[in-house]
């Protein structure tokens, strides 16, 4: 079965679901697969591609979630499968530490260019986000002298020990799995929504607490980092108000503490703009990218002010696998795709559909507490009707209606109570908004 652009771009549900070939697979998959992997939707993919993912049933189901937000290109997309395909048949691995190839260089020369800022920049390529995180740490360290690690509420850098550390959320990421890395410290964030008092004094006074804290219980000479999700993903798709992140860059600047910016899931166009630090013209120390940059293949990368990523000792940093010349062919292809296609424009447009349709079901259905987002990275905030009390149980009901009438999406938030959208950023509009014919549908199906 091949996928990619030309698959047809329609909803189509042919089966109930998961359709019988898909409980087959089921089966195999519950005897064979560790029961410590979750699924969000019970189907099994035969092919994919645009906005579309088909199932082994012959289903065709609207994808608003892009592998959580990795084929922003769409799946398959031709630049990238055409170099995937002539790497493979020239050579598949030398490990960069031993035997160099150009894809390599050229992505770190990409990532150099593309990133905010005109400063001297050099970059590191590994496998996972989490991955990259940890790199990020080590080299942040190195560079500093320093050991302590600024954090926050809500925050997701992933699933190995030191990231799980800096994880906030307990219940699937790190309950049971510690004892966890020491000298990381959660500050409180900025999330309007939640912000004790009124939401307008959110950004200055989490700002002034989060500063207080560093100053009074760390010390700003012990912090090697602050690392921060310029919107943060697995944790709700919180937005903090203007000034909150420049503000962290700022006294971090003041205090020798290198500022990091987390862009693993809102990288690579995703918000409308190459980075979500940009809106605010905030520029990184180091900047963490994964998710989005390879089309789908296992990437990541850090990237950074050339004297802090050269502080590392010749050998320090690196691993097998890291930049594979697979991976690196994939993301010239799907960095290709994206100034080709201006997926920074569709990105925004994704946005100014989806955010006022949005609001305007706001408006109709009470359970709806907050929408918020960027670009095409858009969320809604379930709440009790008349309260601010989490509704993980609408999100359920929600995500399990729309999977019965073909369209995937993805759950988010501390609290369960966050529907977010990540299409793929080449999602054709008509069925961007039949998609939102069906979360309406959804909504008004709770009452
Ligand atoms: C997904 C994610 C990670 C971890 O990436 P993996 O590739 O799953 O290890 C880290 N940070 C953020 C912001 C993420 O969204």
């Amino acid at each position: 079965m091949s996928g990619g652009p030309t698959l047809p771009q329609v909803r189509r549900i042919v089966t109930e679901i998961p359709g019988p070939k898909s409980r087959v697979l089921l089966e195999r998959r519950a005897k064979a697969v560790s029961a410590g992997l979750g699924t969000t939707m019970p189907i099994f993919v035969s092919a994919a591609g645009g906005g579309v993912i088909l199932d082994v049933d012959g289903n065709s189901i609207i994808d608003m979630g892009a592998g959580i937000a990795v084929v922003s290109v769409g799946n398959s997309a031709d630049h990238v499968v055409k170099n995937v395909q002539e790497q493979v048949a020239a050579f598949t691995h030398t490990c960069f530490m031993v035997a160099p190839y150009e894809g390599y260089v050229e992505v770190c020369e990409s990532l150099n260019e593309l990133t905010p800022g005109d400063h001297a920049k050099k970059s590191a390529l590994f496998n996972s986000g989490a991955e990259a995180l940890e790199n990020a740490v080590k080299i942040a360290r190195a560079y500093t002298k320093r050991d302590a690690i600024v954090v926050f509420e809500h925050g997701y850098h992933g699933r190995t020990n030191l990231t799980m550390a800096m994880t906030a959320k307990s219940m699937p990421y790190k309950h049971s799995f510690g004892p966890f890395a020491s000298e990381v410290y959660r500050m409180p964030m900025a999330y309007p929504y939640r912000w004790i008092g009124s939401s307008d004094n959110c950004a200055e006074e989490a700002l002034n607490e989060v500063l207080q804290k560093i100053e009074k219980e760390i010390g700003a000479e012990n912090v090697a980092a602050i690392i921060i999700e310029p919107i943060q993903g697995e944790g709700g798709f919180i937005v903090p108000p203007k000034g909150f992140l420049p503000g962290l860059a700022a006294f971090a600047k003041e205090h020798g503490i290198v500022f990091v910016a987390d862009e693993v899931q809102t990288g690579f166009a995703r918000t409308g703009d190459m980075f979500a630090c940009e809106d605010e013209q905030v520029i990184p120390d180091l900047i963490t990218t994964a998710k989005g940059i390879a089309g789908g293949l296992p990437l990541s990368g850090v990237t950074g002010r050339a004297e802090i990523m050269d502080s590392v000792h010749v050998g320090g940093l690196g691993g097998t696998f890291g930049g594979s010349p697979i991976a690196c062919a994939a993301a010239i292809g799907a960095i290709k795709t994206i100034q080709e296609e201006n997926l920074i424009g569709k990105a925004r447009r994704i946005g100014e559909i989806m955010l006022p349709a949005l609001t305007e079901m706001k408006r109709k259905y009470p359970v709806i507490g907050d929408v918020r987002g960027r670009g095409a990275m858009i969320a809604i905030e379930l709440v009790l009707p008349g309260t601010k009390d989490p509704n993980p149980a609408a999100v359920s009901a929600i995500t399990k209606f729309c999977q019965q009438e073909g369209v995937l999406v993805l759950s988010a938030g501390t609290y369960g109570n966050v529907l977010r959208f990540l299409p793929p950023l080449v999602m054709p509009e008509d069925l961007l908004l039949e998609a939102l014919e069906i979360i309406e549908k959804a909504l008004a199906s709770l009452a």
